[in-house]
């Protein structure tokens, strides 16, 4: 996978530095706490949620299972439709079968449907350097683009730009790129989506090329679906004559009336909409209506890989919504730029290093970057147990050695021994407890954990010497506490 932003550090440098944006922080957290309580909202309308959120893992983890049969089956169908099936193994092989399709075209500018699996590979920078200029047609990476900066959302690629920002932004750049902003473009919603509305309208209007990617593939007829809330994807779907669609292969299902299920989950966990205002299907090429040439990129890029770890395949259900990043207390301070990956938040957490490995030191802090407090799981709509997997992954990284791991397991040796001899441990809590005062409140140099956080005060005694003290037979001596008090 390549789409490990370059010169990135690891987590923690990065999202200290994050930290210390102060308007970055007000953005992110009045956009997720928006977006997560009105996603509350919606999904509480529906009794059936929790069967809902069950059939959708089901149903994915079915297809999982079954993955090379469905896929055989998506490419006949595909094929049988008019279209053309390109398999590539991994980010190189895709973006030169996209670059050779569009210069096949002789176009040299094509017009994109947001989407994360050509952001993963890297997409607009492969056609960049082969002449050829994409331009992103969402609202949001458009601002993005527009703006020579990184997506740092699933689904609100610049949530971390706030209104005056993105004046600016239209204001300086759109004259570069095409369709100049009004020279009085003020920043209320209504006059910024204007004003993006006349710059992409011309893209649309001259493109004869179209990119985009799929929220689902239904094997049984060679279908491909967008779901969108603005309209662009409607327009970079039907109106180019050729349409090159990049997908993931964990994002086939086997029949239309699995999309049935997440059509009632994705929008009300990404948008918070009953239903996504734009729902695009297409199957192959069909005569007078649509692209006349149609070719479907199907993408592997680690997925592979990802499928033979039996815990950490679960990733693989991820249909994008982002509503694990909108409940996530790391990704509200830190922002999606610090995990180095356009896949942010406890997703990018689990996903990116599985797609990538976990030799980088990047990859190799992603799973770190969670308390484990377990939101993102209670939110997932296909039920991916995050937390599960970001400590399956920390454990085959501290397999990996590394000097801090080497330390932390000659540390939990010695507490292992120290915990199979009670005596011992008994002692060691008395003679804890009495040089208390003497204990410093930090251990400098002992890793970023005691750099910003106190030691615990220890009590005057130990819970064992207490509780000889203060009971027996389970009475309670003192009187002043009850079982289950506290
Ligand atoms: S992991 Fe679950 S909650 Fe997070 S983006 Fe994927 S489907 Fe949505």
């Amino acid at each position: 996978m390549s789409g490990t932003f370059v010169g990135m550090p690891a987590f923690p440098t990065a999202a200290k530095d994050a930290l210390a944006d102060e308007t970055l922080r007000g953005n992110l957290r009045y956009a997720t706490h928006t977006i997560r309580d009105k996603r509350a909202k919606a999904v509480a309308e529906l009794d059936d949620w929790a069967e809902l959120r069950e059939a959708g893992k089901q149903i994915k983890d079915h297809t999982l299972r079954n993955l090379d049969r469905y896929l055989v089956q998506l490419e006949e169908a595909v094929t049988a439709a008019g279209g053309q099936v390109h398999w590539a193994a991994d980010a190189d092989e895709a973006n030169r079968i996209v670059a050779d399709l569009v210069k096949a075209t002789g176009e040299t500018d094509v017009v994109k449907v947001k989407s994360m699996a050509t952001q993963e590979i890297g997409l607009n920078e492969a056609l960049a350097a082969e002449g050829i200029s994409a331009y992103e047609t969402d609202l949001a990476e458009l601002i993005v683009q527009l703006g020579h900066d990184r997506p740092s959302h699933i689904l609100v690629p610049a949530i971390h730009r706030n209104r005056a920002e993105i004046r600016e932004i239209f204001t300086s750049q759109m004259a570069k790129w095409g369709k100049p902003a009004p020279d009085d473009l003020s920043d209320a919603p209504a006059d910024l989506a204007e004003a993006a509305r006349l710059h992409l309208r011309e893209k649309f209007l001259r493109a004869k090329v179209g990119i985009s990617g799929a929220n689902f593939m239904v094997a049984e007829t060679g279908t491909l679906a967008v779901f969108e809330s603005e309209g662009n994807g409607r327009m970079c779907l039907t109106l180019p004559e050729t349409l090159i669609s990049v997908v993931g292969i964990e994002k086939v299902v086997p029949t239309w009336r699995d999309l049935e299920v997440f059509l009632q989950t994705l929008p009300r966990s990404s948008t918070a909409e009953r239903m996504n205002p734009y729902t695009t299907m297409w199957t192959g090429t069909t005569d007078g209506d649509g692209p006349e040439t149609f070719h479907l990129v199907l993408l592997d890029n680690g997925r592979t890989d990802t499928l033979a770890d039996e815990v950490g395949r679960q990733a693989l259900r991820c249909i994008r919504c982002s509503a694990c990043l909108n409940v996530c207390p790391v990704y509200e301070r830190a922002g999606g730029h610090a995990y180095g990956s356009v896949y942010p938040g406890p997703i990018g957490a689990i996903l990116s290093p599985q797609l990538r490995g976990t030799r980088s030191e990047i990859d190799a802090s992603l799973p770190y970057a969670s308390s484990l407090c377990g939101a993102c799981y209670e939110v997932c709509p296909v039920a991916i147990d995050i937390p599960e997997v970001l400590v399956h992954l920390r454990d085959e990284i501290a397999h990996q050695g590394g000097r801090g791991h080497r330390l932390e397991r000659t540390a939990i040796k010695a507490a292992t021994w120290v915990f199979e001899h009670p005596g011992v441990l008994a002692a060691g809590e008395r003679a804890a407890s009495a040089t208390r005062r003497l204990h410093p409140s930090r251990i400098p140099g002992a890793g970023a954990w005691t750099d910003t956080r106190d030691l615990p005060e220890l009590p005057p005694e130990s819970f064992r010497d207490w509780w000889r003290k203060n009971r027996t037979n389970g009475a309670t001596r003192t009187g002043g506490r009850k079982d289950g008090g506290s």
